[in-house]
């Protein structure tokens, strides 16, 4: 997210040095033409890539398991469920964390 705050004149710099490092000093790299990066953070549709924990994730051990529980009606049945990688418990930001998460809602709805 830090990256995106950067001018582009920066990031394009920096991944130009980076790549050089890598390649050596016999590798001459030419000047980029242009650059194209994301910009997942401060886009107001998606504001990230996927879900993470950071420090304070720790207070609340089952914010995820939360996120996760269906809305019932008023006998009990789910309604509305949720799916995606952030509402499973360990393969969150994953692809595979989010086909789970869709099986376990569509089990919930087998069962109900
Ligand atoms: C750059 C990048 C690289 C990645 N690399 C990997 C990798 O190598 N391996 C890996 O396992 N995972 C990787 N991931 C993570 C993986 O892509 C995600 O965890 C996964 O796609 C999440 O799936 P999802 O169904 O939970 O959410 P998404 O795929 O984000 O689906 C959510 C959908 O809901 C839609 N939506 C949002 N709001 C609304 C609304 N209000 N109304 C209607 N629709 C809405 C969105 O448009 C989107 O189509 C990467 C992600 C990114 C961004």
């Amino acid at each position: 997210m830090q990256v995106e705050t950067l001018p582009e004149e920066v990031v394009k710099r920096k991944s130009v040095e980076l790549l050089q490092k890598f390649l050596g000093a016999n590798v001459t790299l030419p000047e980029p033409t242009g650059m194209l990066r994301s910009t997942w953070f401060s886009n107001p549709y998606i504001r990230g890539s996927y879900s993470y924990d950071s420090v304070s994730s720790m207070k609340y051990p089952n914010s995820r398991a939360d996120l996760g529980k269906p809305l019932l009606d008023s006998a009990g049945t789910p309604k509305v469920l949720f799916a995606g990688e952030a509402t499973d418990l360990t393969q969150f930001s994953t692809v595979h964390g989010a086909s789970e998460s869709g099986y376990r809602e569509a089990m919930r709805i087998l069962s109900s």
